[in-house]
């Protein structure tokens, strides 16, 4: 797929959702959503506020950190889970599951249509409102198992 056809839906599918929660479009908000849509590493909020900072010098972390919990509440970007460190954000709202490397704590998406498709177990359905499936693999990443 074209990235640039993507990025520019992207950031369509973004005024609007912006608009319909009432969400002003501030040239700050744009630029951060802008380089959350870039980062394929699954940035922190202090990650995006390190990249951005060099467009914005005058930014706060805390705008970054603000915004970044807004756009997740509103729905426009996942929160990946912790794991008790700082919430890393996800961009990418399409299906696609993670793979996180235990020593240099790099998220990896990829995707598997047999993963997509995953049953929920009966007890589990029984119990909670099941409303995403996702698979998180847990070991060395690459560049760490080289070294
Ligand atoms: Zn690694
Ligand atoms: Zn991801």
């Amino acid at each position: 797929m074209d990235t640039q056809i993507k990025k520019n839906d992207m950031m369509d599918v973004f005024y609007q959702h912006a608009r319909k929660n009432g969400l002003k479009l501030t040239p700050q908000r744009t630029a951060i959503y802008e380089e959350l849509l870039k980062a394929k590493d699954h940035p922190t909020a202090d990650d995006i506020y390190k990249r951005i900072i060099k467009k914005i010098p005058n930014i706060s972390f805390d705008t970054v950190n603000r915004t970044l919990l807004t756009f997740s509440k509103i729905g426009i970007t996942n929160v990946v889970e912790g794991y008790g460190q700082a919430k890393r954000y996800d961009s990418d709202m399409d299906i696609h599951h993670h793979f996180r490397c235990i020593q240099c704590g790099s998220i990896i998406d990829f995707h598997n249509k047999e993963y997509d498709n995953i049953t929920v177990p009966e007890e589990i359905r029984k119990q909670f409102t099941v409303i995403s499936k996702k698979v998180v693999l847990e070991g060395l990443c690459s560049k760490c198992r080289k070294g």
